[in-house]
């Protein structure tokens, strides 16, 4: 039995085999002199020749095997490599646009996955998943890779174990039900670790030496709310693994029967619980944990997947169908927010040498109006059939807020002008993730109808700590002073312009934080659904002017470690149940070994607060 720490990026309890995930084959893009061209095509087919002959080759192993699914699985799979779609596509863009074969392939593969992606039919739909496995084969091939493992579905009830995590694979994971993840790198704001959250599947990151440590179908026990991965765990480990599985399910149970009880302080004060969702199935999710809204719907989950960038029409039926799903509650779109590490396939974003810094976001619709456009105009139309509002995410100041606010005005114009029906008075947010926004947050309070905070990038560019990288996750610190006086300050600058302020990023779903966000003067949190139960736990449980003297005293903190020492003695055994996984180690045993490892034992990028004790189990 081997106990690995990482940091919990998804809560709760997986237990089951090793699978584990190959790394995908990164093609870049790469083209050939016209002269060469002949030779490319004879390279392309040799590897398809190649191909084949490992087809072929797993037929005769299969002979063994008497597996007549498996024959005709390889026959289909056979066919689809020399299909004109693939090699015969690939083909096509080695000679007419001078592709090298693995950047002809990769966009062949590209255009499928586009086509796939739009037909109803959902059994149709996954057929595509046979055509990656098909090019990836081929890739590997051209590429000089040795040949995948044949057969490496995922196990149902498995647990997913990778170097690296993208943030589409837990969809597919979730598909083939897999019970939960791990990964080496990654942190738990990822958008990887976000997509883990919202299917409720624990996952644990930043586990040092996992892929040498683990082999395939070795049980593994995933502790996401501790940050905690147990390979080969013996026989009284998984016993009392399974009881706190059991207790676990209790609890929730419990929890979500406040579903329909307002998080109202026990001094009166009334705090919005929102929740953030990634797809439209994510919204019965979120209402059934008891969300008053929808406070950040991220849109570019739904498109990240295909070649292209969506139509206006279907991104209209899109957010009419969550508007829908919503049943009346307010839904607060985000324009797409692509780049960073949320690339789209085949899509090319010149990020730039640092995606975080780079052109992401708000800075790529703007070199992209055609893209901006298109959304903005089916959100106002949208907006004519339910409650909706959009946001901008990493705006930098009024400068980039202005110009976004022109294409808003345009887009209005042309809507009234064609008749189209729309609604001209959408609320326009901002979101402010970037120190700049901090301090120019009273100029765009003036200038848009709400706020909201991405403390996750926020976070992330105040500490110049990439949010990805867990070599610094150590100082990515939420209760370090620098976040609480800009929080602070955010506060007091929406109030003053009177402007709605919220906070959107996963600072605003952690029970260990409620008291500072409301005694900071926040009353609108949105959240992963299955936070929402936690916070209003919290919420009920307290009184404002509590959770404010502790505030004013934490204000005057010059540490972290202070600030999360003042909350362990006052909340720690408070709120025992819903802190769990969220509370920190203690104050001497951090101190004893400051950064990295204490933390990183523990299980917390999210620091002091997440590297809790090991459970007694
Ligand atoms: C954030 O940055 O806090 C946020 C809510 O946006 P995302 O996590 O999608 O970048
Ligand atoms: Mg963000």
């Amino acid at each position: 039995m081997i106990r690995l720490g990482g940091e919990c990026a998804s809560r709760g309890i997986a237990i089951g085999p090793a699978h584990l995930l190959e790394v995908r084959v990164v093609i870049a893009e790469q083209r050939i002199l016209r002269s060469d061209r002949e030779a490319e095509c004879a390279r392309l087919e040799g590897a398809v020749v190649a191909a084949d002959g490992q087809l072929d080759r797993l037929n005769l192993q299969l002979d063994g095997e008497h597996s007549g699914e498996g024959h005709d699985l390889i026959e289909a799979h056979r066919l689809m490599l020399r299909s004109p779609e693939l090699a015969g596509e690939a083909r096509r863009l080695i000679a007419d646009e001078c592709l090298a074969a693995e950047w002809a392939v990769s966009r062949a593969l590209a255009h499928i996955r586009s086509i796939f992606s739009r037909l109803d039919d959902a059994y149709f739909r996954e057929r595509s998943g046979d055509f990656e496995v098909v090019g990836e084969r081929l890739l590997r091939v051209l590429m000089g890779l040795p040949e995948r493992r044949p057969g490496a579905a995922a196990p149902r009830g498995g647990i997913a174990v990778g170097i690296d995590i993208s943030p589409l694979d837990p969809f597919h994971l979730h598909r083939a039900e897999i019970a939960g993840m791990v990964s080496e790198s990654g942190g738990p704001t990822s958008h990887a670790a976000i997509v883990a959250r919202a299917f409720g599947m624990p996952y644990v990151v930043g586990v040092e030496g996992l892929s040498s440590k683990v082999r395939p179908g070795a049980t593994l026990i995933v502790d996401g709310t501790h940050g905690e991965v147990i390979v080969d765990p013996d026989e009284d480990v998984l016993r009392a693994y399974r009881l706190r599985v059991d207790d676990l399910r209790q609890r929730t149970q419990r929890l979500e029967s406040t579903r329909s009880l307002p998080a109202m302080t026990s001094d009166g004060v009334r705090i919005h619980l929102a929740a953030n969702v990634e797809t439209v199935a994510g919204i019965s999710t979120a209402l059934s944990a008891g969300a008053e809204s929808i406070g950040l719907f991220r849109t570019e989950f739904l498109y990240l997947e295909r070649e292209d960038f969506p139509s206006e029409q279907e991104q209209y039926e899109d957010a009419v169908s969550a508007l829908h799903d919503a049943g009346g509650i307010p839904v607060t779109f985000r324009t797409l927010d692509l780049g960073g590490d949320k690339l789209p396939l085949a899509m090319k974003i010149p990020t730039g040498p640092n995606p975080a810094l780079g052109i992401r976001s708000v800075r790529f619709l703007l070199r992209r109006p055609e893209v901006l456009r298109r959304q903005l105009r089916a959100l106002y139309r949208a907006a004519s059939v339910g409650p909706l509002r959009f946001m901008f995410p990493l705006v930098s100041g009024v400068g980039e807020l202005k110009q976004l606010r022109t294409v808003c005005d345009d887009v209005r114009a042309e809507l009234a002008n064609d008749r189209i029906a729309h609604d001209p008075a959408t609320a326009l947010g901002v979101m402010i993730e970037t120190p700049s926004a901090v301090l120019t947050a009273d100029h765009l309070a003036r200038r848009c109808d709400f706020l909201s905070v991405g403390t996750n990038d926020l976070m992330q560019y105040t500490f110049a700590a990439d949010r990805e990288n867990d070599a610094v996750a150590h100082l990515y610190q939420p209760l370090h002073p620098a976040v609480l006086r800009t929080l602070k300050s955010l506060a007091g600058s929406a109030q003053t312009a009177d402007v709605p302020i919220s906070i959107c990023g996963d600072m605003a779903g952690d029970p260990f934080l409620t008291w500072i966000l409301i005694g900071l003067g926040f009353r609108d949190l949105s959240m992963d659904p299955d936070r929402i139960p936690l916070v209003k736990a919290v919420v009920r449980g307290s009184s404002l002017s509590e959770a404010e003297a502790l505030t004013a005293e934490a204000l005057k903190l010059e540490t972290e470690i202070e600030v999360s020492d003042l909350l362990e003695s006052r909340l720690g055994l408070r709120f025992a149940s819903e802190m769990e996984g969220f509370r920190p180690r203690t104050a001497t045993s951090v101190r004893q070994n400051p950064i990295g490892t204490a933390l990183r034992a523990g299980g917390g990028r999210d620091g002091l607060r997440n590297a809790g004790t090991r459970p007694a189990v």
